[in-house]
């Protein structure tokens, strides 16, 4: 292939895209002003969750919405303020939790995730990262018979989806996992699911494949883009500007800054979410491990032990919420004996579409423009498949699924 392809942002989404385009024979150029891997995709849950097709959107959050709010020891918080000058992407994101829309969120998410691993190994492999992948496993746990039985709907999906997991006792999940203080009741075994033991470490591997296989990487913001005689033309926040013949939009939460793609009109927003870190403590657990009604995952890491999750709904402030990261140290150390005060934390942005859907597809505005974006709590998931989408969809040729669902021109109503 001769044409030249431009991909914006260096997440984990944005360099499986790129990664997939060098695999298809494009020549490809990388545009981030942050290091590569660097921002949402650095501080994850470490978990391929390939199970994770059940969105936060769904039916039971409606119910639960005023106890969660209001409750003080509750993993999602809503800044009152950006709630009320957002209310439209508010408004939609309640009504996507109507059974009849997350049955077809369930459909869809169900349609790619099952593409994971068809989307991430070929690059694992070319990229040598195989040190970076556990295999263990993923566990949930519940305290009680209470928490065990609220969660029963999203085990019936899987068991509906044939998805595979078993439930365990609370012997056997002490055997798998001692160091666990609490006593937890239940748990769930999602055998099949793997882990990363570094998140960053894996998007740098990917980046130095890419590097090595020809790519090029400008280290500068885009601005915005337009189309020109011979392509389409990416202007960069230093004033200088590149040109490429199609261009890839994949800056995660940020995707909507850049001007003249169109994605600006779409309903993109955040959830935020927050991570603590016990260098060291690695060796505490043997996998990765949820305790499920408190909204959070804790993962082995090859530098310590990472303590995940919480959901806060207040745009793309850096401005931490200590009280969300007091609620992860406080559960945390309620299930292991962990020091005081972890060694560091984290503020990352999810970008969520109100449907818990990604928008992978061509742009309806600006022909030569596609969009990767809006992976909310599944990127690290996702972003091996969805590059495998963009490079065939790019190559003319026909998606490995049907990718109506996640087609950006799904939403109507857009904003100018
Ligand atoms: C607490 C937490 C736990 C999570 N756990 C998991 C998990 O266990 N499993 C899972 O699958 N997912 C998980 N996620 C979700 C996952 O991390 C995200 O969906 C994913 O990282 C999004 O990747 P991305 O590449 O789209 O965005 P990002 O990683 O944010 O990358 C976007 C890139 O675009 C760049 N950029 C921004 N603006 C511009 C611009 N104007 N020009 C050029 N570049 C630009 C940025 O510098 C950045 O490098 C979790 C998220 C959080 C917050």
């Amino acid at each position: 292939m001769n044409q030249h392809i431009a991909v914006i942002g260096a997440g984990v989404v944005g360099m499986s895209c790129a990664l997939w385009l060098q695999k298809k024979g494009f020549g490809v150029t990388l545009v981030d002003g942050n290091e590569p891997g660097s921002i949402t995709s650095s501080g994850n849950a470490c978990t391929f969750a390939d199970y994770g097709c059940v969105p936060v959107n769904d039916p039971g959050l409606f119910r639960q919405l005023p106890s969660l709010m209001f409750r003080k020891d509750s993993p999602l918080k809503i800044d009152p303020g950006y709630a009320l000058t957002h209310l439209p992407w508010m408004l939609s994101f309640l009504k996507h939790c109507q059974p009849r829309e997350v049955q077809k969120t369930i459909a869809a998410l169900n349609s790619i995730l099952k593409k994971t691993h068809a989307g991430l190994d070929p690059l694992i492999s070319m990229a040598g990262a195989d040190d970076l992948i556990t295999a263990n496993g993923c566990m949930q746990v519940y305290q009680n018979d209470h928490e065990f039985e609220k969660d029963r709907p999203r085990r019936q999906v899987w068991t509906d989806l044939g998805i595979p997991y078993c439930e365990i006792n609370r012997d056997e999940v002490i055997d798998l996992e001692p160091n666990l203080k609490h006593k937890f009741e239940k748990g769930v075994m999602l055998w099949h699911t793997r882990q990363t033991l570094n998140p960053k470490s894996l998007v740098t591997r990917f980046f130095q494949r890419f590097m090595e296989t020809g790519g090029s990487f400008v280290s500068d913001h885009a601005r915005s883009i337009a189309h020109a005689r011979n392509g389409i033309r990416i202007y960069l926040h230093g004033n200088n500007s590149l040109l490429a013949d199609q261009v890839v939009i994949s800056c995660g939460a940020f995707s909507r800054q850049i001007k003249g793609c169109g994605a600006e009109k779409l309903p993109l927003d955040t959830e935020r979410g927050y991570h603590i870190q016990y260098a060291g403590l690695q060796d505490m657990i043997n996998r990765s491990v949820s305790w499920v009604d408190s909204g959070f995952y804790m993962a082995p890491m090859n530098e310590g032990l990472r303590c995940a999750g919480t959901v806060e709904i207040a745009g793309l402030s850096p401005k931490k919420n200590q009280r969300a990261l007091d609620y992860i140290t406080r559960k945390s150390r309620q299930i292991l004996d962990l020091p005081e005060s972890p060694t560091s934390d984290w503020l990352g942005f999810r970008p969520t579409m109100p449907d818990s859907l990604p928008v992978i597809g061509p742009s309806t505005d600006s022909p030569g423009a596609w969009y990767a974006f809006g992976h909310h709590h599944l990127g690290l998931t996702l972003a091996g498949i969805t590059g495998r989408l963009i490079s065939e969809l790019i190559a003319g040729e026909p998606p490995c699924i049907d990718i109506q669902p996640f087609s950006p021109s799904r939403f109507k109503c857009r904003i100018s």
